[in-house]
């Protein structure tokens, strides 16, 4: 698919692939200039929290999959980055929870939004709500083209989820009354802040780990009630914040970068 050939053996070769993965799709028109330079705001803070799927997060992630569950009318908003890098798992969570779809841009396009529908019914879409005409509904407040929703989608949702999402629509949304998923990596956001559950991880391991708990908590409501009924975001926000305090607090201890055998250990 990129075309770099990155060696297996660099260490940081994911971190690379990730990057041709979106500058490929930037060519292709399906992720904004703009996402570039969101993507390298968001691997500053992968650094910061040691490039995995930290306790806070799963946390965040099992009480995100339980909302999706029981909510009546989910809805996943996907903008460029998302379809780049998960449109297949995007599309394998809507499936488990019976959510639909929908595109929402901040830099909208007919070309893009397109572009991006084609990429999600390749990955196995049935149904992309918010193509052209069809976001013909407005979000109060919102300046931008984000406030364009489909009427079928964002607009009558109860919870939508909203990986890489900026703070104002996150916050009109929850104004709305509608209870918002974020997928985050910086917790000092104003979309983690502002969601009403703030999973600050990659969109490429939260949203494997999402299907996954989904699938496990299809069949227990109870479990999802009870995971819910335990879940405090504020507390668990402040988890991941303090995390990072405790990880950057070692390494200027320390005074020197992480060796790779010092990750291998969970330093
Ligand atoms: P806000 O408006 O919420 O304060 P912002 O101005 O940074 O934030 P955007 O530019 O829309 O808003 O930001 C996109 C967000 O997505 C950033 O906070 C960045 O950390 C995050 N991000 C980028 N790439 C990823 C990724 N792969 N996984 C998770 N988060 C990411």
């Amino acid at each position: 698919m990129t075309s770099i050939k990155i060696p297996p053996e660099h260490p940081r070769a994911e971190s690379l692939r990730i990057r041709e993965e979106l500058v490929e799709h930037y060519r292709k028109g399906v992720v904004a200039t703009a996402g570039l330079i969101a993507h390298g705001r968001g691997e500053a803070f992968d650094y910061t929290l040691g490039e995995k799927t930290t306790k806070p997060a799963l946390n965040a992630i099992e009480a995100a999959a339980a909302t999706l569950l029981i909510a009546e009318k989910p809805v996943i908003s996907v903008n460029g980055n998302t379809a780049a890098l998960v449109a297949e798992e995007m599309v394998r969570l809507s499936q488990i929870v019976k959510a639909k779809i929908e595109v929402n841009l901040f830099y909208r396009s007919l070309e893009r939004e397109l572009a991006i529908k084609e990429l999600l019914e390749k990955a196995g879409a049935h149904e992309v709500l918010g193509i052209g005409e069809h976001a013909s509904a407005k979000i109060p407040e919102l300046g931008s083209e984000r406030r364009r929703v489909d009427p079928r989608g964002i607009l009558a949702a109860d919870v939508v989820l909203v990986p890489l999402e900026d703070g104002d629509r996150t916050e009109a949304l929850v104004k709305m009354g509608k209870k918002v998923i974020a997928i985050d990596l910086n917790p000092l956001s104003r979309t983690s802040q502002k969601a009403t559950i703030s999973i600050v991880d990659n969109v490429v391991r939260a949203t494997p780990k999402l299907v996954e708990i989904a699938r496990e908590l299809k069949q227990d409501s109870k479990k999802c009630h009870r995971i819910l009924l335990d879940f405090d975001n504020k507390k668990n926000l402040a988890e991941s914040i303090t995390l990072i305090k405790e990880r950057l607090s070692k390494l200027a201890e320390k005074g020197e970068y992480l060796t790779l055998e010092d990750e291998k250990h969970g330093f």
